[in-house]
């Protein structure tokens, strides 16, 4: 399995060298999207991910730092195909996985104003709630809804997510915006690696919290920066890992993670972060 970030910035102005969020996962000669922040599929391109393998895509809340570049992922898609000499995907379906059915209306729109140009592929957008929401290619999405987005009415939709994504060999965390740092304990045991955003929590708070899940997880990447990561990674690294150890990274705009080819994660992380 690999993890390409292609987008590590939380939801600011823009700035040099930080995307809006944006991860692509590569299993099985499949990729999966969580998260389509700005550009994400420009920068998947000209990195030679090959989007015609795009299987799902997984939003985990309509913020437009998770949400702006997915129509322009979907569109990307199709041009490419339709290019193709052989349009690969004509036949094939592409899973959107949405938290909020509001989404489906608007995504509906810009790809009703792109059919113009044909050659599919087809595009199925759907609404997900709490748990197993994806279940093939030897591939699990585990959903966890949190508090980001704030309470929720009786019978309505909870609108922000964190992932859980199984393979047999792998299990990745995927924080999405929380409100709470606890949220995630339920989903972090025994995980190799957690993604945790830092546009809302500082990163001793982080360290700190998880110091008492000892054992719960391997790894820690931070994703998803905020200001004093953007500010000072070097400093902001050295107080998590005077907390976490050498097992802690940050991640930036088109880090790769080849998590088959570790050793074990600790080993990977800090060679991962030795190539920076
Ligand atoms: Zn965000």
């Amino acid at each position: 399995m690999k993890l390409t970030f292609l987008g590590t910035c939380a939801g600011t102005e823009p700035m040099p060298d930080r995307l809006h969020t944006s991860l692509a996962i590569e299993h099985d000669d499949q990729i999966f999207f969580v998260d389509a922040g700005e550009t994400c599929s420009r920068t998947a391109h000209l990195m030679g991910i090959d989007l015609l393998s795009v299987r799902a895509i997984v939003i985990t809340h309509p913020h437009i730092d998770h949400v702006g570049g997915l129509v322009n992922l979907l569109w990307t898609i199709r041009k490419l195909n339709t290019r193709h000499p052989n349009h690969p995907l004509v036949d094939k379906t592409i899973e959107i996985y949405l938290p909020d059915p509001v989404l489906q209306t608007g995504i509906g729109c810009f790809l009703g104003e792109s059919n113009s140009f044909g050659h599919g592929p087809n595009f199925t957008m759907k609404t997900y709630q709490d748990g197993l929401i994806y279940n093939q290619k030897r591939i699990r999405i585990y959903a966890q809804h949190n508090k980001h987005l704030g309470d929720i009415s009786d019978g309505t939709n909870w609108h922000s997510y964190s992932l859980r994504l199984q393979t047999a060999k792998r299990t990745i965390v995927i924080s999405g915006d929380v409100k709470h740092i606890s949220e995630l304990d339920p989903l972090i045991r025994d995980c190799d690696l957690l993604l945790m955003e830092t546009g809302h929590h500082k990163v001793e708070d982080i360290c700190h919290h998880l110091a008492k899940q000892q054992g719960r997880f391997g790894c820690l990447a931070f994703y998803h920066n905020g200001r004093a990561i953007l500010a000072d990674q070097a400093g902001e690294l050295a107080k998590a890992r005077h907390i976490l150890g050498k097992r802690v990274l940050i991640s930036k705009d088109k880090m790769t993670l080849n998590l088959d080819d570790a050793i074990n994660m600790t080993t990977h992380c800090q060679t991962a972060r030795d190539k920076r």
